[in-house]
């Protein structure tokens, strides 16, 4: 019997060696604990009727509290790239506290996903950033760093992952497919991840953000290209030459007004146009994926306005 005891000790604090050993992060994953213990209880906490007494408010006099609740969740999704060397690096990174950045997920380059944070939790990985109306992304958003060093492709095997992981999040969270953005679209002044490798057409034709019909966008013409001024008219400031904006929009639907307004557009789809060429940029880098450096051209404004009429 005590032959047993020993084999079974043994076998004990063998198993308990090699779980130690097996996972690097087992020392950060207590403090994880810990800290995710602390906001259980505070979640717990009840509204205060000693602190409503102290309150200048008008408080009623008892605590009346509701039946129907659930914890809040998120309606976003914000992709990354690290800008690093390696995954090891950024789980690192994120392991550290002096760092004070964190996702809920990371994606290695052989497709594995390091689930980094509880969905309910607000990760670190937004910082400044406005989308919409929407100025606290991190408290809305679930975020996703892809390994990758700022520059080269995307691996396959991460973006079979990627599509996998976002179509759970859909489904679990009801998230619209118009939340799926980037982080440069939200910190447009500050950010340029993920880069113009990334397949955001592939990822729009699997229901995660927005895309424009391509052949739409070649029929587009420009106002100024398509109607010619009237040479019979020059001379009689003839109406020939003025346009009837409904009209027009009738009969030549693939016709961009002159007075189509590009901050208006890019505003409209999320993007903040405080800094109009950061967020033209922005604008490109996520749709247009390349001539990054040039000016915002008639082609990105065709993008624009196709996927103005197409969503908004
Ligand atoms: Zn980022």
């Amino acid at each position: 019997m005590r032959g047993v005891y020993l084999i079974f000790m043994l076998f004990l604090s063998g198993s308990l060696v090699i779980s130690c050993s097996s996972n690097p992060y087992s020392k950060t994953n207590k403090v994880y604990k810990k800290q995710a213990k602390a906001y259980s209880k505070q979640l717990k906490q009840l509204p205060s009727q000693e602190n409503q007494n102290e309150s200048a408010l008008n408080y009623g006099e008892y605590w009346a509290g509701t039946t129907n609740f659930n914890l809040r969740k998120p309606n976003y999704v914000v992709i990354h790239h690290t800008a690093q060397d390696s995954v090891q690096q950024t789980l690192t990174t994120f392991t550290l506290p002096r760092t004070q950045v964190s996702s809920h997920y990371v994606i290695a380059k052989n497709g594995e996903i390091y689930h980094m944070l509880n969905d309910f939790y607000r990760a670190w990985h937004g910082g400044v950033g406005k989308w919409g109306n929407n100025t606290d992304l991190n408290s809305s958003s679930l975020g996703i760093e892809i390994d990758n060093n700022g520059e080269e492709e995307f691996t396959d095997l991460q973006i079979i992952s990627l599509v996998e992981l976002l179509a759970e999040i859909k489904e679990k969270y009801k998230i619209p497919a118009e939340n799926f953005i980037g982080h440069s679209d939200i910190a447009p002044t500050r950010k340029v991840d993920p880069n113009a490798n990334f397949p955001w057409k592939r990822l729009a034709e699997e229901g995660f953000g927005l895309w424009y019909d391509e052949a739409e966008v070649e029929k587009l013409k420009l106002e100024a290209e398509f109607f010619k001024p009237n040479p019979l008219a020059i001379n009689f400031n003839s109406r020939l030459n003025t346009r009837i904006p409904f009209i027009d929009k009738l009969v030549f639907p693939e016709v961009i007004p002159a007075d189509f307004n590009i901050e208006n557009a890019l505003k409209i789809i999320g993007y903040d146009t405080s800094d109009l060429e950061a967020a033209k940029s922005a604008f490109k880098l996520h749709f247009i994926q390349e001539d990054l450096d040039k000016a915002f051209d008639s082609y990105d404004l065709k993008v624009l306005y196709q996927l103005y009429e197409k969503y908004l």
